[in-house]
């Protein structure tokens, strides 16, 4: 199982963190070991003192493929969820001033939390979800897939042409803005439709 993850895909949140509006989706990886299934505990990683969650729509691959076509996309996911891209942005910072990978501020173990995953449903509008994070029961980030510069279909068009897409995979689809740091004992809540999907502690 992969972690395929789309940054900057948010105008908003590209801004915020002083970033171009990509013309190409910005794909990064993260490993299997990054998964973390709801009611697991997140323990804050020794590695940074700047941790930031990111919360993002996250859609479960159904159907091995590549070359995947934008209009047939769909056909390839059938499970949606929020998830957590947990990011040591110190780490992050670090690494983009130097001209340097990603992977050690974005795919630590426990990096991908995730929530309880939905089937998709025909009455499911993909481009008019609404979802929220709350940090501490703090309204952070307030989210909308009309918003997204890259669609779920646009994604898997361009990252099937470089990687297979296989049964359980996840696609992690990128942030709105109000990204922040969290502490130990902070809680993360995200709820998509108004529907509680995801409950984070930080330990
Ligand atoms: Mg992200």
């Amino acid at each position: 199982m992969k972690i395929i993850c789309v940054g900057r895909n948010y105008s908003e949140h590209a801004k915020e963190l002083n970033n171009d509006i990509p013309t190409e989706p910005v794909i990064f990886m993260k490993a299997k070991n990054a998964f973390l299934p709801p009611a697991k505990p997140f323990y804050y990683p020794e590695i940074t003192d700047d941790l930031q969650y990111e919360c993002e729509i996250v859609y479960k691959i159904c159907k091995n493929g590549r070359y995947i076509q934008a209009k047939f996309a769909d056909k390839y996911y059938d499970e949606v969820t929020l998830g957590i891209d947990f990011t040591a942005r110190d780490l992050q910072r670090k690494q983009q001033q130097k001209g340097l990978p990603w992977e050690i501020a974005k795919a630590f173990d426990n990096s991908a939390a995730v929530g309880d995953f939905l089937p998709i449903t025909p009455e499911m509008n993909l481009n008019d979800l609404n979802f929220q994070l709350k940090h501490n029961g703090n309204l952070v980030q307030d989210g909308h897939t009309k918003d997204m510069i890259f669609s779920i279909d646009k994604v898997i068009e361009y990252v099937s042409k470089f990687f297979t897409l296989n049964i359980g995979d996840l696609i992690f689809t990128g942030t709105p803005a109000g990204v922040g740091a969290v502490n130990v004992g902070d809680r993360l809540e995200g709820f998509f439709e108004g529907k509680k999907l995801l409950d984070v502690d930080i330990k």
